[in-house]
């Protein structure tokens, strides 16, 4: 069957290398966007990943650059290093038969090798917004020939602190490109910068982001206060002992208490979250997915974008604050029709998210009466 990426009018590079890939029917959230993109038109979506959202920009942008002109012509923003480099792979994969150069500027690189790589050749352009607005103040990014803008995780950009940081880097764009805005919610100050920017954007929604798989069990355990979380979260994991788990919290500090706690209890386990050195980060993901350890503690910026097969658990040590991350986060389990739990610990004051959450899957949790096997070992202890 022929190709049906072949009903766009997309250059035979492109589609030999989307052949190549495998990619032979576009996913919803590509058939909704290649053709405006291909237009002209500026685009905001919201869209998870692991919906092809990243080829449906990615397409676009690889058939419009111009191996003979050696500067920037597409900017690709994305939160965090990780996903940047996710990003990289992809548009080299759709772009390597018109050999395009994609180098990634991310912060805690040293400047100078990126300015080399710059001096290189330069076609798609992916960065954090720091470190690409660092290069545009040192006049060492040019962007003045830059025809699309891909402002991907804008809210995650906006949690992060980087939306001022974004505002500026646009801000040294030149005439009207094509912009880009992928996120999972638009709040006012999305909304105001996309005003700011963009003009007339198509507004694509991908429905079924509500979806969790019935591969996955959805449990919950009520505690009052987050103090009551520790020794209650200790017998969870005793009872479940999982095989591969990843565990949610709201917060830096908390990961590292949990981390720590866990450590002093003699389970191997891991940690992400923003503060952590770089080269820390990269070995922490690499020797979890080699399953040196089982438990990985993350926070929902750390963890984004970062995939992990075979997870068994999801522990929501914190509810989240959003049902969508919710959503996000226990999607990383049950998997390929393997079945999957997520456990969630929920203060009595956080009722209403929880509502919120079963009314937004249509998915009820199945509430849990406490192990306290803590406390059966202290009655344990003979008379
Ligand atoms: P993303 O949502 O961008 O993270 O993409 C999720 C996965 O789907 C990636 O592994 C892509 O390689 C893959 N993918 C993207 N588009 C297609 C397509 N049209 N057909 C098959 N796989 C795809």
């Amino acid at each position: 069957m022929e190709n049906q990426f072949r009903q766009y009018p997309l250059e035979e590079d492109i589609l030999g290398a989307l052949d190549a890939l495998g990619y032979t029917q576009p996913t919803e959230i590509q058939a909704a966007v290649i053709p405006s993109i291909l237009n002209g038109r500026d685009i905001i979506a919201k869209s998870k990943t692991g919906s092809g959202k990243t080829a449906a920009f990615a397409i676009p942008i690889c058939n419009f650059a111009d191996w003979e002109q050696n500067t920037a012509q597409a900017l690709v923003l994305e939160p965090t290093r990780e996903l940047a480099f996710q990003v990289k792979d992809e548009l080299y994969a759709i772009g390597r038969f018109k050999r395009l150069k994609v180098p990634v500027l991310y912060g805690g690189f040293p400047m100078e090798k990126q300015i080399l790589t710059l001096k290189q050749r330069t076609h798609i352009v992916v960065g954090t917004p720091g470190r690409v607005l660092d290069h545009c103040k040192r006049g060492t990014l040019d962007l003045s020939k830059v025809r699309y803008v891909v402002i991907d995780e804008a809210d995650l950009m906006l949690d992060m602190g980087f939306i001022e940081d974004v505002r500026n880097i646009l801000m040294h764009l030149e005439g009207k490109p094509v912009f880009m805005l992928f996120s999972a919610t638009m709040g006012e100050r999305l909304e105001a910068l996309a005003a700011q920017f963009m003009h007339e954007p198509l507004e694509v929604k991908i429905e079924n982001d509500t979806e969790t798989a019935d591969t996955i069990e959805q449990v919950g355990y009520f505690v009052d206060e987050d103090e009551k979380k520790l020794p209650l979260f200790l017998d969870i994991l005793t009872m479940e002992n999982p095989d591969n788990a990843m565990v949610f919290c709201g917060t830096r500090e908390m990961v590292e208490v949990l981390y720590y706690r866990l450590r002093k209890e003699g389970i191997a386990c891991g940690m992400l979250h923003g503060m952590i050195d770089q080269k820390v980060r990269t070995r922490t993901i690499e020797d979890f997915r080699a399953q040196g350890f089982r438990i990985l503690i993350a926070t929902d910026v750390a963890a984004r974008g970062v995939d992990f097969q075979n997870i068994t658990h999801v522990f929501n040590y914190d509810l989240p604050t959003n049902k969508e991350v919710y959503v996000h986060r226990i999607g990383r389990t049950g998997r390929a029709g393997e079945t999957g739990r997520a456990v969630s610990l929920i203060r009595e004051d956080e009722q209403k998210m929880l509502n919120s959450i079963e009314s937004f899957t249509g998915v009820g949790l199945a509430i849990l009466k406490p192990p306290a096997l803590r406390m059966l070992k202290m009655l344990a202890v003979p008379f």
